[in-house]
């Protein structure tokens, strides 16, 4: 239930991760939020040099500076501090600044990359007297750091991918955990969102750049078997009307539980 809510963890910073956080926030006091200020964990803050990026339209020779989670949830709570700030007045509930913070996840190592294939050791964002929360850097295209994070308790792990291509990293970090949350897009988004190739420039680089940073559905159960979990829980569909069947349809070569996640599912680990 909400009230036991203990922390929220965000594996990366794009919008469709992050843009229902201040309305969780904001209305949660109806739901039981919490006593006292909640951790939002998430990706730390990033230096990009446009040398690095020659297609974007990055002024030559600048460098920008990306914000992490800590200067993402402060801004959330400044632009509704004029909503927070009115309802704390009438004396309905706490201002949003008392209600949650950013906390920056400390990467493992300075020397660490940011697209990671490279093997890592999972490593502790976070450990209570019921959960241990350890990460790893996945691999989503541009978008980094992008972390997956696994949840170890008494009763089992659970583990989730956040957005990633096929990675290595996240079969470590999956590794015996009792369900895996998995990503998945479909093999056929290309053709059910533009027709048959071949396509246009603008189309065919979405298509390619949305391919490269996602998991196909028919890789996800490989990874799972590589893994050793015990169930697979598809989530984050690209396209997302498609039929719970026709998700569970695409995976093979998964010898567990498959199951096809919608919203507020919930599984006993035992
Ligand atoms: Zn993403
Ligand atoms: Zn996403």
């Amino acid at each position: 239930m909400m009230h036991d809510l203990a922390a929220i963890f965000l594996t990366h910073l794009h919008s469709d991760h992050t843009m229902d956080l201040v309305n969780f926030a904001v209305c949660g006091y109806l739901q039981g939020w919490p006593d006292g200020s909640l951790p939002v964990y998430g990706p730390w803050p990033r230096l990009i040099k446009a040398a690095d990026y020659p297609k974007a339209q990055l002024e030559p020779g600048s460098t920008r500076r990306v914000p992490g989670t800590t200067a993402m949830v402060d801004n959330l709570i400044s632009a509704f501090a004029a909503d927070s700030v009115d309802r704390a007045l009438s004396g309905r509930k706490a201002t949003l600044d008392s209600r949650m913070h950013g906390v920056d996840i400390a990467p493992p190592s300075s020397g660490v990359p940011l697209h990671s294939s490279d093997e890592l050791d999972p490593w502790v964002v976070h450990e209570d007297d019921r959960v241990r929360v350890t990460t790893i850097l996945v691999d989503h295209g541009n978008m980094a750091p992008a972390l997956a994070y696994r949840f170890d308790c008494d009763s089992g792990a659970v583990v989730f991918s956040g957005d990633t291509a096929p990675s290595s990293n996240l079969v470590r970090l999956a590794t015996g955990a009792d369900i895996l949350v998995h990503e998945v897009i479909d093999p056929e988004f290309g053709r059910r969102e533009f027709g048959e190739p071949p396509y246009p420039d603008h189309q065919r680089i979405l298509i390619e750049g949305i391919y490269a940073k996602h998991t196909l559905a028919t890789e996800v159960g490989a990874i799972a078997q590589r893994a050793g979990v015990r169930k697979l829980v598809l989530s984050h569909y690209a396209p997302s009307y498609l039929p719970a069947e026709y998700w569970r349809g695409q995976v093979s070569g998964f010898h567990g539980a498959v199951h096809a996640g919608q919203d507020l599912d919930s599984f006993d680990l035992h």
